[in-house]
């Protein structure tokens, strides 16, 4: 079978497969590639192994080395706006660590990425808008680590003295609310920027090794949405997620031992969670696992219906890393 066709497109999910570029170190080390990047075009990446063509993947759209923010922002966008429309939407960045997952969601200063560049096209619409529509917009920003929450627009010191652990509670048909997670009224870019910054930061501290809590956690923004259509006085409330996943790694079991074994559990745990709901929905399943993790169970309200949901499945073109790589891509396929 010369190709896997990941999406047909049916359903309201997406996948965006996205490679980096070699890195200055693995050019230095003389690294072999494991994706075709001539190969890449038309939603199509080709694996390489041995340097024959070993297994061709389609996906809705595929980004190779080359593509800069704003070439994968312009895909995204639709996707981000709808959600000024009333859909909820999901979007996830999966992969193994250092693949380009925060690249491609927090971006970095001179090169920004999805999450900033979403709040940014929102406020460009609403303003375009504004005639017809009037809006609210707030963030929030969380994590979730070891099947816990914890709020990163609550300063550290602030945290600790909150005697209560953030729970997700029903508040209605189909309604899920985390109670006490800070809500940031954002009207501008300006404080889109500080909260955006607060959150990053926050993630940082705490950790004696901010890079690997990072790649062991899940990074969430969520923006809250209320719009009245001032023609018919008609109200929406919709909701965009925007998450950055733990790394996809596997770990060997004997590699880890007591709390780093239970971290991996509940990291294993939790992306599987993710792939069995997002599958199920577009199976059209009449159970949706949603319960089976912090993760699916915050996000359910957002999940299926009519919500939008996309995924980056991000790699690496190392050969090293091809194992990696194609539990990564097959993830992928049984996501549709
Ligand atoms: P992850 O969050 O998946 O662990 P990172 O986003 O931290 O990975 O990316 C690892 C490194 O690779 C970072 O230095 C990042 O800037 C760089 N990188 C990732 N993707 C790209 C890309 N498409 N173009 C250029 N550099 C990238
Ligand atoms: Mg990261």
């Amino acid at each position: 079978e010369l190709y896997n066709k990941v999406l047909e497109l049916k359903g309201n999910i997406r996948v965006f497969c996205r490679c980096r570029p070699l890195n200055s170190e693995e050019i230095a080390a003389g690294a072999s590639l494991a994706i075709d990047f001539e190969s890449v075009k038309d939603g199509e990446l080709t694996v390489i192994s041995n340097g024959a063509p070993k297994k061709t993947f389609r996906f809705d759209a595929v980004f190779g080395p080359q593509a800069e923010q704003a070439d994968v922002f312009q895909d995204t966008a639709p996707f981000a706006t709808s959600v000024l429309d009333g859909y909820n939407v999901c979007i996830f960045a999966y992969g193994q660590t250092g693949t380009g997952k925060t690249f491609t969601m927090e971006g970095t200063k001179e090169a920004r990425g999805v999450n900033f560049r979403t709040l940014e096209e929102l406020f460009h619409v609403i303003n375009e808008r504004q005639k017809l529509y009037l809006y609210e917009i707030s963030v929030s920003a969380l994590e979730v680590y070891n099947e816990q929450i914890r709020d990163l627009l609550v300063s550290g010191s602030q945290q600790s003295t909150m005697a209560k652990r953030l729970e997700i509670r029903q508040v209605g048909e189909g309604m899920h609310h985390v109670p006490g997670l800070v809500e940031a009224h954002v009207n501008n870019m300006n404080e889109v920027w500080e909260v955006l910054q607060t959150g990053s930061n926050a993630r940082a501290v705490g950790s004696t090794n901010a890079n690997e809590h990072s790649s062991r956690s899940h990074c969430i923004h969520c923006v809250m949405v209320k719009g009245e259509n001032l023609l018919n006085g008609e109200c929406t409330k919709s909701k965009l997620w925007l998450v950055d996943l733990a790394g996809s790694e596997r770990v060997a079991k004997t590699d880890v031992l007591g709390e780093r074994l239970k971290e991996t559990q509940n990291i294993n745990r939790s992306l599987s969670a993710l792939g069995d709901v997002i599958s199920a929905l577009a199976t059209k399943s009449s159970h949706i696992p949603f319960r089976n993790s912090k993760l699916t169970h915050l996000l359910q309200d957002s999940l299926g219906g009519d919500s939008k949901t996309l995924m980056f499945v991000q790699i690496s073109p190392n050969e090293n890393d091809l194992g990696e790589t194609l539990c990564s891509l097959n993830f992928a396929s049984r996501v549709r």
